[in-house]
């Protein structure tokens, strides 16, 4: 599997991308990231990715050709079963469920928006997918590319642990997440003595897994 994120800033994933799991990951060859200026697809010395809105309004639009251009090369290098996302905060929302079906992907490639967005031909022609990690408008697409490698990444077995250590939080296609506690057993918090839950403690296996169930919330 292959991640391809195309962006003007790629410094921005640099620290990222030298840290805990995804690089060990990453070291251990479960996935590969690829990062790429799409200002190496522009064509004028200025490298420009943008331009003015037809019709007037504010800001700058980013341009369609050099997108379709880095698409083009990129898609490539990929194997057979690939997936264009586009970010724009009109797209589909991003969901756990999404995260495991795009899992089963072999390239995806991550088109970052960032101006007053990307012209629109890039959604309708270029990208197979508007994506959307919520409701709120961010500066970039760089922290929702961020958001799906994590999310996706973490599903590939040995990412995160032994081999089968999201297998019993697994529900269908989404995951139970519970509180978690660890030491101290008492906590000081303003005076008053924040313990933890007294069935995490009792060695009672069923007991607590019952009670993860009901504290738990599934996220699909
Ligand atoms: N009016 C613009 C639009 O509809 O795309 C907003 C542009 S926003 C300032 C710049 C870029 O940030 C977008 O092109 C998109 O790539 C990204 N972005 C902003 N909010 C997002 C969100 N909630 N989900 C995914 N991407 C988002």
């Amino acid at each position: 599997m292959r991640f391809d994120i195309i962006t003007i800033f790629p410094s921005i994933f640099e620290s990222y991308l030298k840290e805990s799991l995804i690089k060990k990951a990453r070291e251990k060859g479960i996935f590969e990231v690829y990062i790429h200026d799409l200002r190496k697809w522009a064509e004028d010395v200025h490298q420009t990715v943008d331009d003015k809105p037809f019709g007037g309004g504010n800001g700058m639009v980013m341009k369609p050709d050099p997108i379709y251009k880095a698409v083009k090369e990129i898609k490539r290098k990929g194997s057979s079963k690939k997936k264009v996302i586009l970010f724009t905060p009109r797209g589909k929302k991003f969901t756990q469920r999404k995260a495991t079906n795009l899992s089963g992907y072999r390239q995806i490639i991550m088109i970052c928006g960032r101006y007053e967005g990307v012209d629109e031909r890039v959604a309708k022609y270029i990208a197979d997918e508007e994506m959307s990690i919520g409701n709120y408008v961010l500066m970039g697409g760089e922290v929702p590319a961020m958001v799906v490698l994590e999310s996706v990444s973490r599903l590939f077995p040995g990412v995160v642990g032994r081999k089968d250590f999201l297998g019993k939080r697994k529900v269908k296609d989404g995951f139970l997440e519970y509180p978690r506690y660890t030491r101290p057993e008492h906590l000081k918090i303003e005076e008053k003595d924040r313990k933890v839950p007294a069935v995490l403690l009792s060695g009672n296996h069923k007991k607590i897994e019952e009670w993860r169930k009901k504290r738990g919330k599934i996220i699909k």
